[in-house]
């Protein structure tokens, strides 16, 4: 069998293209466009160029995008102070905090600062938390968001499904296992300790590999008639991207599968303005 390719640029290319729209709708609704404003503390050129591209993609779709970058040095208090005012802001529907932060700042606390509603990145404990009761309205993280539509895209059966997630953070592996498990699949989540990864990866009609580690996943370990999803992004010396999946043993067995680059990767931007358009309009159907 040769797969088929999820096209993660023309499906997200449509996903911001049906957020212009909402946009648009809600901007004549309200008076203004939803807005969202991304926190950048560090002067990480990786972080500097992902925020850019937040700022810019949200401008493009009609929103009112900012990159707010404050100094390597700003402390965990005055972070946490500039969050409680974006908070207050009426005109912010979405708050981004741009990871990794600088050592000196908690995470957790970051994170933990945004107001629900505007966490639009679905990294605070009570989105996750809700994620995790399946009650529906959470705002979960951006890729696994993302992941879920790529498979909605290409038709594939969720409920009955057994699915394998390769990787349990908070960021990637563990919210897809619960969007996957609210569709009723059979969900089995892998990590760094399992035993036997390439039987339990073989049992799956749906494998989802996010560990970062390149060619992770072999052709062995991949069922006939799968979808696979490669999260995996590992960039190499010569600075080319490399997913955890070996694309063309994979290929040769999985009914769909992902490429990177061009799979995952473009969904997550897009499923962050789905995100953001979906807080703004939560927020006013709250008032
Ligand atoms: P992470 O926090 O490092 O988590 C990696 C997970 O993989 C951990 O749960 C780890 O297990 C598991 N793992 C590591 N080695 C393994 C192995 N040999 N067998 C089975 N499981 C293994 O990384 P992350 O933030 O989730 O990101 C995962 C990958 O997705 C990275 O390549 C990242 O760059 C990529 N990513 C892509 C996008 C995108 O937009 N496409 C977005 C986010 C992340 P333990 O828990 O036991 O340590």
């Amino acid at each position: 069998m040769a797969a088929k390719i999820l096209d993660g640029k023309a499906i997200a290319q449509k996903v911001r293209d049906e957020v212009r729209e909402g946009v648009a709708r809600f901007a004549a609704a309200h008076g203004r466009p939803p807005g969202l404003d991304v926190l950048l503390v560090s002067g990480d050129p990786a972080s500097v160029t992902h925020t850019r591209n937040k700022e810019r993609m949200s401008n493009e779709v009609g929103m009112r995008g900012r990159l707010r970058a404050l100094p390597a040095e700003t402390t965990e208090a005055e972070l946490l102070a500039f969050i409680a005012e974006l908070n207050a802001d009426e005109t912010v529907d979405g708050i981004l905090v741009q990871l990794p932060l600088p050592s000196h700042i908690r995470e957790h606390r970051a994170l933990g600062a945004v107001d629900p509603a505007k966490d639009v990145d679905g990294l605070h404990p009570v989105n996750a938390g809700l994620l995790a009761l399946g009650r529906p309205g959470a705002l979960a993280p951006c890729t696994p968001v993302g992941c879920m539509r790529l498979l909605a895209e290409a038709g594939v059966q969720i409920a009955g499904a057994r699915a394998v997630v390769v990787g349990r953070s908070n960021l990637v592996g563990r919210p897809i296992a619960e969007l996957l498990l609210a569709q009723h699949a059979t969900v089995s989540i892998a990590h760094s300790r399992t035993r036997d990864l390439q039987a339990i990866c073989r049992e799956a009609d749906i494998l989802v590999a996010a560990a970062g580690k390149p060619k992770l996943i072999g052709g062995d370990c991949i069922k006939e008639g799968a979808a696979v999803i490669d999260v995996g992004q590992t960039r190499n010396e010569a600075g080319k991207l490399a997913g955890d999946v070996d694309f063309d043993a994979a290929s040769a067995r999985a009914a769909w599968i992902t490429p990177v680059p061009g799979g995952v990767g473009p969904m997550t931007i897009a499923s962050l303005l789905e995100n953001t358009l979906r807080a703004a309009e939560a927020r006013v159907a709250a008032r």
